[in-house]
């Protein structure tokens, strides 16, 4: 099964697919977690930190890479990704290439004043990687990770001012392709206004 999850920054896509991909053993590929690991950090940060999309080009060659992968054989979820109709029709044209399609796209609905309150609360444990969210999901002992007992961080484009650029670099790109994979038959619309687990279930 191949899967896109499409939704608003911080509609839980993130979430979702880490659970999705322990349930069914099928590959998480998010371009965000991608572009922020060392090795990409250094070329892309000027684009993560200002909120903007990374140029198709390079998303491009690094979403082929990665899916031609033998992990990717029997399905992938991508997280993320397609950001635009230049992103999803490239996609379609490379996955036909190889005798493959998208079976279906999960559409995360989020009110957009949820997304920015969700994505201004998240913190990072800068070890283990696990999400925070300090009113929903708060830690323990304050801004400390259960876990490795160090200071939680803010991810640098989970500031209001970037925030409000994504959302709106994310209506303007990315909410076409809503009508794009619904003319395809694909989109499938769950409510992600609810707690994660409720959410998986629906899913
Ligand atoms: P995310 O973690 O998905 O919110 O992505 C963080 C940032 O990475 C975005 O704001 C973009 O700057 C960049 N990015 C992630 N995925 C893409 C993509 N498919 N196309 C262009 N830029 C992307």
């Amino acid at each position: 099964m191949n899967l896109i999850l499409l939704g608003v920054p911080g509609s839980g896509k993130g979430t979702q697919a880490k659970l999705i991909s322990k349930k069914y053993n099928i590959p998480h590929i998010s371009t965000g977690d991608i572009f922020r690991t060392k090795s990409h950090k250094k070329v892309i940060a000027k684009y993560v930190t200002k909120g903007i999309l990374v140029p198709d080009k390079i998303v491009l060659e690094i979403i082929e890479e990665r899916i031609s992968r033998p992990d990717c054989r029997s399905g992938f979820i991508l997280d993320g990704f397609p950001r635009n109709i230049n992103q999803a029709q490239s996609l379609d044209k490379y996955l036909n290439s190889k005798n493959k399609i998208i079976n279906k796209v999960l559409y995360f609905k989020l009110p957009i004043q949820s997304a920015i309150k969700r994505l201004t609360a998240r913190r990072i444990c800068p070890i283990c990687s696990k999400n925070y969210n300090l009113i929903s999901e708060p830690p323990q002992k304050e801004n400390i990770c259960d876990s490795c007992n160090v200071s939680l961080t803010q991810r640098t484009d989970d500031t209001i001012k970037t925030v409000k650029k994504r959302l709106t670099v994310y209506t303007q790109n990315t909410k076409p392709l809503i009508l794009y994979y619904k003319n395809q038959n694909k989109l499938r619309e769950l409510n992600a206004d609810k707690p994660v687990n409720n959410v998986f279930q629906s899913i």
